[in-house]
């Protein structure tokens, strides 16, 4: 689609993208050997929009208020359903691109009004800037979509430099995507398994499986630095379906030797929701393993769920046939209404650990985490916290009614050979404190 007076829109039609795939690549190397001869600074903004709704109407808004946010000599592009381009030709410093990421932000907070309904949006940008970060498409776009990913982390309406834009904090220099791949075939990837304790009774119900990588060089990269890399290049396929298989099979030799009720969490990256072969090979693990699918549950980041509801509610509907449990990870304050719960067939609700931080500071979190629990329990769906490090935090929560809590008050992410030691030891310790208490009475 391409508007009047207004810049060069390129649309990416997933049937016929070659063309325009092409028209776009084109563009860039014009765009590429101008920045070069000229010697001057481009930035390129990927951009992804909340709650996206694939009306025509919707996508022209969108579309309009993009093209209206920049220069006529710049470019906006299409690249899938809910990701989009925007190249700013000719700045003068990295910094300008976040004026104009600011701008588009405040611009999409204005409410649209399509027939008689208004609704506004909102949308998160990673920015990159060539010549800093690549001076090709591949790595220019690459680390734009890094940024872009660690900006839904932060929340919603927000933008994030590309990670070697100085005074952001950077990414570990050991997370390449080229190591990346090699560390995978090398086995340089463990689990680490953090337990997850039952409020009312005190038993452990569960564990979290963490990953974790030890390099060849004996550093230890922690997930927050490579899973993003990892979405970016698309990694996370191999590394999800080799955590699914390692969690399965641990998790049932620990059934088998007398934990035989333990559940295995697992986090899933959304990019899986569009892989085919995903639900097969899923089905593959839990039969190949013996693991029972009630006995596996899958974390889904919020943030990421809500980017695109019709979607994740479908693939969601799928993973519930195949009998696994769903749960909702990092579920923050920001989104106080909680109203889109009703929306998704899921099993639990992990509260962020940014939340529990908070709970014992100020009184409304009390109100806002009573309302939390009454409703998920409304829907039939247990509430876990996270995060929890104080006895302070832990009794407020069991106070507040949640089912299960996570957390350094009882224990770090631990490696596996650890797990039945440290049960056991917590057992003898809670067994004699419960004899102490009923001796001293
Ligand atoms: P998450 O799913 O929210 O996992 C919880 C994180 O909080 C873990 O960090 C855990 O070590 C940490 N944590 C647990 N209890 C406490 C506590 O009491 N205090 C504090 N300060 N932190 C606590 P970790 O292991 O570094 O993982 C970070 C994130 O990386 C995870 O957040 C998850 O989003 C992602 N991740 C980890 N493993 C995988 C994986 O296999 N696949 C995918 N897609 N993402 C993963
Ligand atoms: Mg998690």
């Amino acid at each position: 689609m391409r508007l009047n007076n207004t810049p060069n829109f390129v649309y990416y039609d997933p049937f016929t993208a070659i063309s325009n795939q092409k028209a776009f690549q084109d563009e860039m190397k014009r765009v590429f050997a101008a920045s070069r001869r000229r010697n001057t600074r481009f930035a390129l903004l990927y951009l992804s929009f909340d709650y996206f709704n694939k009306d025509e109407a919707f996508l022209v808004a969108i579309e309009n208020k993009l093209c209206s946010g920049v220069r006529k000599s710049d470019m906006v592009a299409r690249l899938k359903e809910n990701e989009f381009l925007i190249v700013l030709l000719d700045i003068k410093n990295p910094e300008d691109a976040a004026i104009i990421a600011h701008k588009l932000i405040q611009e999409f907070e204005k409410p649209v009004f399509l027939g008689n309904q208004s609704f506004t949006m909102t949308l998160n940008i990673g920015i990159s800037t060539s010549p800093e970060d690549g001076e090709d498409l591949y790595r220019l776009q690459k680390n734009a979509n890094i940024a872009l990913y660690l900006a839904k982390e932060q929340g919603k309406n927000t933008y994030q430099y590309c990670l070697s834009t100085p005074g952001i904090k950077a990414i570990s220099h050991v997370a390449t995507d080229r190591n990346l791949k090699q560390a995978l075939l090398n086995n340089e990837f463990r689990l680490h398994y953090q337990p997850k304790i039952d409020i009312k009774s005190g038993e452990v119900v569960g564990v979290e499986a963490l990953l974790r990588w030890k390099t060849a060089r004996g550093d230890m990269v922690s997930p927050a630095e490579f899973i993003p890399l990892a979405e970016a290049t698309g990694d996370i396929l191999p590394m999800t379906e080799w955590v699914l298989r390692t969690a399965c099979r641990q998790t049932k030799m620990w059934q088998a030797s007398g934990l035989n009720k333990l559940s295995v969490s697992v986090n899933l990256s959304t990019r899986i929701f569009t892989e085919n072969n995903f639900l097969h090979t899923l089905e593959d693990y839990l039969r190949s393993t013996g693991l029972n699918p009630r006995h596996l549950v899958l974390e889904i980041s919020e943030r990421f769920l809500l980017e695109d509801i019709g979607n994740s509610i479908e693939f969601i509907k799928k993973l519930k046939q195949i009998g696994v449990k769903i749960s909702i990870d990092n579920v923050g304050i920001s989104n106080a209404s909680f109203s889109y719960l009703k929306l998704f067939n899921i099993d639990y609700l992990n509260i962020d650990r940014t939340f529990i931080n908070l709970i014992t500071t100020d009184p409304i979190n009390a109100t806002i985490i009573n309302e939390l629990v009454t409703m998920a329990h409304g829907l039939n769906i247990k509430v876990v916290a996270e995060g929890v490090e104080t006895k302070q935090q832990y009794e407020y929560l069991q106070k507040a009614g949640c089912d299960e809590y996570q957390g350094y008050y009882f224990s770090k992410p631990i490696p596996p050979e650890e797990l039945i030691g440290f049960l056991e030891k917590n057992r003898n310790t809670h067994a004699s404190a419960t004899e102490t208490k009923n001796t001293s009475r």
